[in-house]
């Protein structure tokens, strides 16, 4: 197998071109054209990738046995009451990461796929995961430029959407809506949402800077005291449906072959890494143990690749294969949302809107119904042992800096709110995507997205299938966010 650090060097600006090209090209809908979404790399056929998965697990174990079953075995379908003995590729949770992964790993293959790909979920329901939550939207405004490029990324793909993700006798409907993310800057950050516009602009980003004045002009219900500079979105943001996204991976990826159990993942079966010259150099996934709820079964499955896409539970799942925190310091933050009708609100031209002190409002629909929250200060994180709402939070925390942005929201009724778990990478609040190499060579994260990743979802997992499938980021270049020593020490935020 190709370690991590071996095949990232390749520079952002070219891969960002390869992408734009990539991306360009647009194809028929159908299942006759599954290989071609995933553009001209991969259209390497089936002897190809079979040999590679070979090799792949030839290089983590030369003495394995497992190649002479690998090419021969078929996905069982999810009405097995027992998980199966093997895959080969487990993936770590059901949410919209570890679905994704599967799909794209399962796009590739032209026909029937030589590989097969299990998804291991515990919540029956998937309730209890960030995405069922989520708030859904998405921004082209973000500090790292390899973020942009995702939520760039994004919304071509929400564009594409349907015919990707068509399956015969269903349809895709994602509600995307077309908005635009307002941010203001105070004095102290004024400056650092400057230089964030040129680097977002020069990424390919559609924005404008606006002055006090020029915001009053604009959203004349805005009261711009204490703002310095405005940053507002002129396309390629928006907000969708979490949820529908996550069935129309799910839906695809069992259409292109994955096997999904509702089982709980319990613990990683080790083995001796051994590297070509047969001396063993580490440890590697050998399998992992599930259990059924709601019985006393547990089993083994073997794999050759094991994905951690466990959302806010990754740091746990790390834990298991004894990661060390700070290579994965992934762990659950409750986060409110709140929704409220307004009378007497902008609702048409509302976008939206991040108060300089990170409260955000945005509407709903055209009825006078919005959604809102912030995230708290450090100090102040509430406990993660529950989904229940503090409604104090909306009135002492929320509500006055909501009511002093918008004097019309002073005048609001709360009608719905739920609690939901970011999955925040607590080190630099960056998503972990890569394998772990060399700690555990054969175990891939995808999780740590702290609170972005439905708009990240599409291009991380398909990043994270390029990884696996040909050893390196192809569409777009996701190494800085691999699990290295020298990127989690750094503790600038990279969001
Ligand atoms: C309130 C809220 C608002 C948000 N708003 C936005 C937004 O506006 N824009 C945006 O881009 N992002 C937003 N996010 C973040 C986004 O929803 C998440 O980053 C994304 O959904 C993460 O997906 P995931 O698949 O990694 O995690 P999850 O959806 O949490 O999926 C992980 C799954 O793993 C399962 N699992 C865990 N442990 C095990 C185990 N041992 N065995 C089997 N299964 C296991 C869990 O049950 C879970 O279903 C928001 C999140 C929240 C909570």
């Amino acid at each position: 197998m190709l370690s991590a650090m071996q095949v990232l060097s390749k520079p952002r600006t070219q891969l960002a071109t390869s992408r734009r090209v990539f991306m360009g090209t647009r194809r028929t809908p159908g299942p006759e054209h599954e290989s071609d979404r995933v553009g001209s790399s991969v259209t390497t056929g089936l002897m190809k990738l079979q040999s590679r998965i070979r090799d792949k697990v030839l290089a983590l174990d030369p003495s394995s046995q497992w190649h002479d079953s690998v090419s021969e075995r078929k996905p069982k379908m999810s009405a097995a009451k027992e998980p199966p003995q093997q895959a080969d590729v487990v993936i770590i949770g059901g949410g919209v990461m570890g679905w994704g992964v599967a799909y794209w790993l399962l796009s590739h293959f032209k026909g029937p796929s030589p590989m097969s790909v299990l998804v291991l979920e515990k919540d029956a329901r998937v309730e209890m995961g960030a995405t069922a939550r989520s708030v859904g939207g998405f921004r082209q405004q973000f500090s790292r430029p390899e973020n942009v490029q995702m939520s760039l990324y994004m919304a071509e793909f929400l564009r594409d959407a349907k015919k990707l993700l068509h399956v015969p006798g269903s349809t895709v409907d994602l509600g995307v809506r077309q908005g635009s993310y307002l941010f203001l800057a105070d004095e102290d950050s004024a400056a650092t949402l400057e230089r964030e516009f040129h680097m977002q602009v020069a990424e390919g980003a559609k924005l404008d800077l606006l002055s006090p004045w020029q915001l009053s002009e604009r959203f004349p219900w805005l009261n711009v005291d204490g703002v310095a500079l405005g940053r507002l979105g002129l396309q390629n943001e928006g907000w969708f449906d979490p949820w529908s996204l996550h069935q129309a991976f799910r839906r695809k990826a069992t259409y292109l072959g994955a096997d999904f159990m509702h089982a709980e993942f319990k613990s990683f079966q080790m083995a001796k890494h051994k590297d070509s010259m047969n001396q063993v150099s580490g440890k590697r996934v050998s399998g992992v143990k599930v259990w059924i709820p709601g019985t006393a079964c547990e089993y083994e499955v073997k794999c050759a690749v094991a994905v951690n896409a466990a959302g806010p539970w990754g740091g746990l799942v790390g834990k298991r294969a004894g990661l060390p925190f700070d290579h994965l310091p992934v762990e659950l933050r409750k986060r409110y949302v709140y929704s409220f009708h307004s009378n007497v609100s902008p609702v048409m031209d509302c976008p939206m809107l991040v108060n300089t002190d990170g409260t955000y409002v945005r509407p709903e629909n055209f009825t006078g119904m919005y959604l809102c929250g912030r995230s708290p200060r450090h100090e102040d994180e509430p406990p993660t042992d529950d989904l229940e709402v503090d409604h104090n939070y909306f009135t002492e925390e929320v509500w006055p800096s909501l009511g002093h942005r918008v004097p019309a929201f002073l005048d609001l009724k709360v009608k719905q709110s739920w609690a939901g778990f970011y999955d925040c990478n607590v080190i630099d609040g960056s998503p972990i995507i890569g394998y772990h190499h060399p700690l555990v060579p054969n175990l891939a994260s995808i999780c740590g997205f702290s609170g972005h990743g439905i708009q990240h979802s599409a291009a991380a997992s398909r990043g994270l299938a390029e990884m696996m499938l040909s050893g390196h980021f192809t569409t777009i270049d996701l190494s800085c966010f691999a699990p290295s020593d020298s990127r989690l020490v750094e503790e600038e935020c990279l969001v």
